[in-house]
């Protein structure tokens, strides 16, 4: 699962040819989506690397976990790790996302209900799919 992430930053920096977003500044837009998805892709490898850490720490400390304080710690480390990595890849697959509804020019519509989604909330969450009402309902 991580392998898709892993691959995909660098490959995929000058693949979009600009297209025309009705009413809207389409290289703002572009250049936020485009921080959005390096930061998720950057997020993704700093957990990885913290979660090998992890892994060498686990695997260099003995096999006792009644008698090591370390050993739920560290597990709950990795669940939380972990949760952090699932979000880091959802992230990175909503700006992928983002990035086809802006080549197919349907950027910044609500995928639920086709209303626009509102300027501020896509300033916050570029890759935001849903506008605020149906983001609600969904959560
Ligand atoms: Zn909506």
């Amino acid at each position: 699962m991580t392998d898709d992430a892993m691959t995909g930053p660098s490959a995929s920096d000058s693949r979009l040819p600009l297209p025309g977003t009705p009413g809207g500044n389409a290289s703002g837009v572009q250049a936020r989506l485009q921080r959005e998805r390096d930061e998720a892709a950057e997020q993704l490898t700093a957990l990885a690397q913290a979660m090998e850490a992890l892994r060498t720490v686990r695997e260099a400390s003995p096999d006792d976990d009644e008698h090591d304080p370390e050993g739920p710690t560290l597990s709950s480390e990795w669940s939380q790790l972990r949760g952090l990595e699932i979000a880091a890849v959802a992230r990175l697959a909503d700006a992928d996302a983002a990035f086809e509804r802006l080549e197919q020019g349907r950027y910044g519509v609500c995928l639920s209900c086709g209303r626009p989604i509102a300027p501020g909330r896509l300033e916050v969450r570029p890759a935001a799919a849903l506008c605020v009402e149906c983001a609600a309902r969904a959560s």
